[in-house]
């Protein structure tokens, strides 16, 4: 376990900072995804949805998100949207300024157009390619982001291909080994992921999968992961997935993630499934990730996660006493002050 990124994470949580940022760039997307959580009418809480909000193009976008990163100064930022490639050309501008401040970048596409050659040189930068299963559900699910386009689009690229697994895959014999199979041997791909379909409370779509299914699944992974060095999923995260946080308060990625939609004011809460994401069915691989992190033993029966909540507390005190020094009636001169004065303790997820 790399000891500094924790370190500099508890330095953030403890004065009641949160540590990752991630940005819905876009509102827009090529594609119409079965399952796809950001276009959910319940995504942003139900007064609003993504289609419907204000987003923003050229130097206008650009300047926010430098603005936005300047402000939360994160210590990894997930560029998500719609769909991130949406927005290459500003891109173009601000991953390479993203480098120089030396934040860790994650851009999530479905690559429905080439990525730049020139991002695959860039540090710190992980292009993560979301692909659903083998070529014929994938190009069933996914056109006009087929798997002849995504192959062509990732060439020279080091990219990470993470699927969402669903109930459709888990019913069918030796399907996760045969997308390994197929990924492992394409050099563009570097590492291999995978989620589990998150369903909002109550939900029961195809997607979804039973307990049963997931704990056969999970299994499944731990006996592939011996064998396909690319599946980059470490038997601790894979294991969290067999207990997941019962709650958002429970749950570190909710807590140390703040997710911003593309008008730049909008937070997408509880986590950046948004809506009301059934936790106890929660498959989303960054919360296993981190899970698995604050599970890891420091000392006798101490846990990094307990470490992780006791320091989160004294972040909100520390935070709500610096918030009670702000002047009564500040005035923003820019959207980011914005939202950083406009935040509401109660709907805050750290
Ligand atoms: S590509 Fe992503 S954002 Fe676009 S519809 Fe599919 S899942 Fe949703
Ligand atoms: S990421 Fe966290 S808050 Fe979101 S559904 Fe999963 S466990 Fe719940």
């Amino acid at each position: 376990m790399q000891i500094q990124p924790i370190l500099q994470t508890w330095g953030r949580v403890l004065t009641g900072r949160v540590p990752n940022l991630s940005i819905e760039i876009t509102r827009e997307c090529p594609l119409r995804c079965p399952g796809c959580y950001a276009y959910e009418d319940n995504h942003l809480g139900g007064d609003t949805n993504l289609r419907s909000l204000t987003d923003y193009k050229g130097d206008d976008l650009v300047r926010r998100v430098l603005s936005l990163v300047d402000e939360h100064k994160p210590l990894h930022l997930s560029i998500v949207g719609g769909d991130p490639l949406v927005r290459y050309r500003e891109l173009e501008i601000v991953l390479p300024q993203l480098a120089e401040r030396g934040i860790h970048v994650q851009v999530v596409t479905s690559a429905f157009r080439p990525i730049p050659t020139q991002w695959a040189t860039l540090p710190r930068l992980r292009m993560t390619v979301s692909i659903d299963g083998l070529q014929p559900e994938h190009d069933l699910r996914r056109k006009p982001a087929t798997y002849e386009r995504v192959l062509r689009n990732i060439e020279g690229q080091h990219v990470a291909v993470h699927c969402t697994i669903t109930g459709a895959m888990v019913r069918r014999a030796e399907y996760l080994r045969g997308f390994l199979d197929f990924w492992s041997e394409n050099p563009n791909a570097e590492k291999i992921w995978f989620s589990i379909f998150t369903p909002q409370i109550g939900a029961d779509s195809v997607e979804c999968i039973t307990a049963d299914e997931r704990t056969r699944v999970i299994q499944t992974l731990l006996d592939l992961r011996e064998s396909y060095p690319k599946l980059d999923m470490p038997e601790g995260m894979l294991k969290a997935f067999l207990a997941p946080p019962h709650s958002p308060e429970k749950c570190v990625f909710a807590r140390t993630t703040r997710t911003i939609s593309a008008d730049f004011k909008t937070h997408v809460e509880p986590c950046q499934l948004g809506g009301a994401p059934d936790c106890s069915r929660c498959g989303c691989i960054a919360s296993m990730g981190l899970s698995a992190i604050g599970n890891h033993k420091l000392l006798g029966p101490l846990t990094a996660g307990s470490i992780f909540f006791a320091s989160a507390s004294i972040g909100d005190a520390f935070k709500r006493s610096r918030n009670r020094k702000l002047p009564e009636h500040p005035s923003p001169k820019t959207d980011t002050e914005l939202i950083t004065i406009d935040q509401n303790p109660k709907r805050e997820v750290a």
